[in-house]
């Protein structure tokens, strides 16, 4: 890694590589990319989707994924639209943007072998000092330190750490701990009863230490002092946004739009919708997102229905509008207007004034699987009984 194992006193160092080895032997969760240990491919698509994800959620996309794309040259000669239809429900569609270019790079610079140095993953889109310790210590036994939230708490708690866990300096220091405790052996199972510790016994709140292999090594616990540390960090300030959106029934299908590739939701396809700006009402987006739509597109002039979903950093409220296509009444307005493929033509659909066009399709029920889709659109489309 090219840091320096220091080493701290106070931590005895082997019996806790010991205990906490035998223990992660003993109990570890049977889970699908643990059954591929020594595959690096498996371990770059299992981390990827871990990152702020709960593990429950996580088996069944990584099961689709695997099959659908087997080996990462799959996954590199796909459409990134198909990557983010896959992704469909499991948020932070980032994360499936950089998957898929990491996987790309991964074809042209490494000739489709998962690098197991930590230096060459951490040039991957997306992979980030902890990532590469997972992928390298798990699928190559590669001697690197691991830190997430769950192993800083264990740490903290090991040295009785009073301290705000988001400290830069307090990072750099576990960081500095966990590489000191890394064992030159097993060092994948070592980081992984780390991580899964942290998951499942030592827990923010009401940490299980009567069950805990580390009890006697535990600073925290010996001072009582596990429910002070790690201390409540700061929360971050959440944003209120609105939108707008446009549910235009024709037929049994929805009209969908697919957004910008940048900012949030990139990418994915959605109902069309329109941001209320600051000040303003939905109403006024409304009519903003009434003059986009096709002339022969209606909208009703109230919402229907609104949704409000928690993102990380913001609380998102959609406003949903319902409306049709008027039949042709005249031959300014032929049904030919629409391409025989269903497709909206795109000149007459724009984000906003001077943006290109975005592209604009009628989808049934059926089709949702084949695009991407967040959650908050699934939430509209469950309102909506589609
Ligand atoms: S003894 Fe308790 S606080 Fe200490 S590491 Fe174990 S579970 Fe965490």
């Amino acid at each position: 890694m090219g840091a320096s194992f220091h080493g701290f006193p106070g931590l005895d160092r082997p019996a806790i590589r010991r205990r906490l080895m035998a223990w992660y032997r003993r109990t570890r969760r049977d889970l699908p990319w643990r059954r591929r240990e020594g595959d690096g491919y498996a371990q770059l698509l299992a981390e990827f989707m871990l990152q702020q994800t709960q593990v429950a959620t996580v088996v069944g996309y990584f099961e689709r994924f695997l099959s659908r794309f087997p080996a990462v040259t799959d996954l590199a000669r796909a459409d990134v639209g198909d990557v983010l239809a896959l992704w469909s429900g499991l948020g932070y569609y980032r994360r499936a943007r950089n998957l898929h270019a990491a996987a790309r790079q991964i074809v042209e610079e490494h000739e489709g072998v998962v690098p197991r140095d930590v230096k060459a993953l951490m040039r991957l889109p997306g992979v980030g000092r902890y990532t590469a310790g997972a992928i390298a210590s798990i699928a190559y036994g590669t001697r690197a330190a691991v830190l997430d939230g769950n192993v800083a708490r264990v740490l903290m708690r090991l040295l009785a750490i009073d301290d705000d866990p988001k400290s830069p300096v307090l990072r750099q220091r576990l960081w500095q701990v966990a590489e000191s405790l890394v064992p030159t052996r097993r060092c994948g199972d070592f980081n992984q009863g780390l991580m899964e510790l942290g998951a499942t016994l030592c827990r923010p709140n009401s940490p299980a230490c009567v069950q805990c292999p580390l009890r006697r090594e535990c600073g925290a616990h010996a001072l009582g002092l596990t429910g002070r540390i790690p201390r409540p960090g700061r929360r971050a300030s959440v944003r209120s946004v609105e939108f707008v959106v446009a549910a235009i029934r024709r037929g049994r299908r929805l009209l969908f739009a697919r957004r910008p590739l940048t900012g949030l939701w990139a990418g994915l396809w959605e109902l069309p919708s329109e941001p209320v700006r600051p000040g303003e009402s939905p109403r006024a987006a409304r009519d903003r997102l009434r003059k986009r739509l096709l002339a022969s597109c209606r909208l009703s002039v109230t919402p229907a229905t609104h949704t409000t979903r928690q993102l990380t950093h913001r609380r998102v409220t959609l406003h949903v509008y319902m409306g049709g296509v008027a039949p042709p009444a005249s031959t300014h307005q032929p049904r030919r207007s629409f391409a025989r493929d269903g497709r909206l033509p795109a000149k007459r659909f724009r984000r906003s004034a001077g943006s290109s066009p975005c592209p604009a399709r009628w989808l049934e029920p059926s089709d949702l699987p084949s695009v991407g889709i967040s959650r908050a659109t699934h939430a509209v489309l469950k309102l909506l009984s589609f």
